[in-house]
């Protein structure tokens, strides 16, 4: 579903992804790991071009993102197609991100109409039943800012179910969670990995990557250092950086 070749993004003089390969099959789940600072954010945000890449290949559900070749040039799309590209691919922040003018369903139903056209019954049904997947359905009337963490992150993340995505981009959803509330959401990552969706995941939550994650990629200052399934990895890390990481958080 995600192939990325030769990766790099810079911030001016700063080189945040110096040759990155990764690659996410469809159905998995990919966990990645890393020190503050070291770019996995970056690296999602280029994954639906929230963020330009300055060289190499990325592509996702086999199309560059943002880019079309032609002649062996390449010429970035126009909004309108980026927008269609993007409504594939969920994203759920550390944040949040919700609608606060807009009640529950409402943050549901938002984008299915407005994007992709559903009637509002149908828009409506379907956040329903998603509401209840994500144990919320007595909440569709509620404002976000009436819901805990927890429920909110719960609700994100139905919002990026209900555009059908084919991948979701998980930037540290659990972080800014208080320690009780962090089960609760995780609980409903694994069951959407259970389920088959693809997902790549930055996290710090150990326990979850080992779990549940079919691939684990340690990064440090831009580059892969290591990458593997998480029981060799995160057991026997083989680098001297990825131990150290791994003490530290363990
Ligand atoms: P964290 O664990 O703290 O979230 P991260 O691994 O997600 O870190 P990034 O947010 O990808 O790291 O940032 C990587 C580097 O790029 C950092 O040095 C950051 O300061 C820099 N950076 C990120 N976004 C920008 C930007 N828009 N402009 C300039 N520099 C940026
Ligand atoms: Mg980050």
């Amino acid at each position: 579903a995600v192939s990325a070749r030769g990766v790099r993004k810079s911030f001016g003089h700063l080189e945040v992804l110096k040759d990155i390969n990764f690659d996410v099959p469809y159905g998995q789940v990919s966990c990645i790991l890393g020190p503050s600072g070291s770019g996995k954010s970056t690296f999602l945000r280029c994954m639906n071009h929230l963020e330009r890449i300055d060289g190499g290949h990325l592509s996702v559900g086999g199309s560059l993102v943002g880019y079309r070749e032609r002649n062996n040039k390449l010429y970035e799309l126009r909004p309108r197609e980026i927008a269609k590209i993007r409504a594939d691919i969920g994203m759920v922040f550390q944040s949040f991100n919700l609608f606060p003018h807009m009640t529950v369903v409402e943050n549901l139903i938002e984008a299915p109409v407005g994007v992709r056209k559903q009637s509002k019954r149908e828009a409506t049904d379907y956040a329903e039943s998603l509401l209840k997947k994500v144990g919320l359905e007595n909440k569709r009337n509620a404002y976000p800012r009436t819901l805990s963490g927890g429920q909110q992150q719960r609700v994100a993340i139905a919002r990026a179910l209900a555009m059908q995505p084919k991948l979701i981009l998980f930037d540290e959803p659990t972080s800014a969670l208080d320690p009780e509330l962090v089960g609760e959401v995780l609980n409903v990552m694994k069951e959407l990995a259970s389920e088959g969706m693809t997902m790549v995941v930055v996290t710090h939550e150990i326990g979850f990557a080992r779990e549940v994650a079919d691939m684990v990629t340690f990064m440090d200052g831009g580059v892969i250092v290591e990458q593997g399934p998480p029981d060799e990895l995160i057991a026997r890390p083989q680098t001297l950086r990825a131990k150290s990481f791994f003490s530290r958080i363990l």
